[in-house]
């Protein structure tokens, strides 16, 4: 009977060593494997030419390499990309390149489907399938660098976790990403370009602050009311907003890293004065920037975009009060690559 051949992305480096040592061959053959499999991104054991065809063979024989594989691409006209990414089960998940004139930031998955159920969100009306391996989230940031290199001429400069999924109901596995991402024997990439995107898992956040991460964090709030934000986010319910605010205190005493708080206004749900009041109050105990998004419709639902007046109205408040304002639009639409709309449509 055959055994079932295993996954050698899932092996540290020490792992590796031992195995060959406990093969009759050197140790140093580990770290030449290491490298191929993490800096080097090999597909298959053939492409590693500086080990002999026997080890080569023998490492075929003992497991495999999961790639993720690039099922189709698409462009948009604002030069977005999309990426409908095939895992080595047959699930899919996507990852979004989106340039500007000086960046280009991968936008990556972190789960298969997603844990929560955002009311706005297409991604939540796939339910959480399953979680991604660290490899699989490193896969999609080198397939979007070199898609990067090819089609804008130089390399990925920044991550967020902003596609499929709650990366802190994957924590294990994102952060193993990230070490291998900014580790020199990765993708080399600086913590500082990568964000973190969640919709607010209190006491994820405070282990995050303890494990003294150096990545930035986004939160997506919506709404600093509890009412309001346990309707379009049934999830507040458990995780309110009086914990969520704690958990953020206690990452920016520990970090004193600013937060960024993503924010739709919709109208008819977050669209007054007493909502912008609300998020004044939740957001100014520490340096903070509130993105305004632009609304990406899902369906014929409840949802719709706030009228300029309600933005502006957003805007002006939180200056006032010393809070960092953007307003940002959305990149992609045509091809449904814009926040909230994974949903493997394509
Ligand atoms: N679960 C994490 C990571 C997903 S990020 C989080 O919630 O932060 C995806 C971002 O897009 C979140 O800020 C989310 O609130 C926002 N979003 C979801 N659906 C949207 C939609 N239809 N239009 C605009 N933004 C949306």
């Amino acid at each position: 009977m055959e055994t079932k051949k295993k996954d050698i992305r899932a092996f540290t480096k020490e792992q590796l060593r031992d195995f060959f040592v406990s093969h009759g061959d050197k140790a140093f053959r580990g770290n030449q494997v290491y490298e191929w499999l993490w800096h080097k991104s090999a597909h298959s054991f053939e492409e590693m030419t500086n080990l002999s065809k026997e080890t080569r063979q023998m490492l075929e024989s003992n497991f495999t390499i999961n790639h993720i594989k690039v099922d189709q691409m698409q462009r948009s006209s604002d030069g977005t990309i999309k990426n409908a990414v095939l895992l080595h089960d047959d699930l899919v998940v996507e990852s979004v390149l989106i340039p500007t004139k000086s960046r280009t930031t991968a936008c990556v998955s972190s789960q298969v489907g997603c844990s929560l159920d955002c009311r706005f969100c297409a991604t939540a009306r796939l339910k959480r399938m399953r979680n991604l391996n660290p490899d699989e989230i490193y896969d999609q940031v080198v397939a979007i660098d070199n898609e990067s290199r090819l089609y804008f001429d130089r390399p990925l400069t920044n991550i967020v976790f902003m596609g499929m999924g709650e990366p802190l109901m994957n924590y294990n596995n994102v952060l193993q990403a990230i070490d291998k991402i900014t580790s020199p024997e990765g993708l080399g990439m600086s913590p500082k370009r990568i964000t973190l995107s969640t919709s607010g898992v209190p006491k994820m956040i405070k282990k995050m602050a303890d494990d003294g991460v150096k990545f930035k964090l986004a939160v997506s709030l919506h709404s600093a009311i509890d009412s309001v934000r346990t309707t379009i986010m049934p999830f507040n319910a458990t995780f309110n907003l009086s914990d969520l605010r704690e958990a953020l205190k206690y990452w920016y005493n520990k970090t004193k890293s600013r937060i960024t708080y993503e924010y739709v206004v919709w109208e008819g749900i977050n669209d007054k004065l007493r909502d912008v009041e609300a998020l004044v109050d939740f957001c100014r105990f520490a340096p903070s920037k509130v993105n305004l998004i632009e609304y990406n419709p899902i369906d014929e639902g409840d949802f719709r975009q706030a009228s300029n007046k309600a933005i502006d109205l957003y805007v002006d408040t939180l200056e006032r009060h010393g809070i960092v304002v953007t307003v940002r639009r959305s990149r992609g639409k045509d091809i449904d690559a814009a926040c909230g709309q994974l949903a493997n449509k394509s």
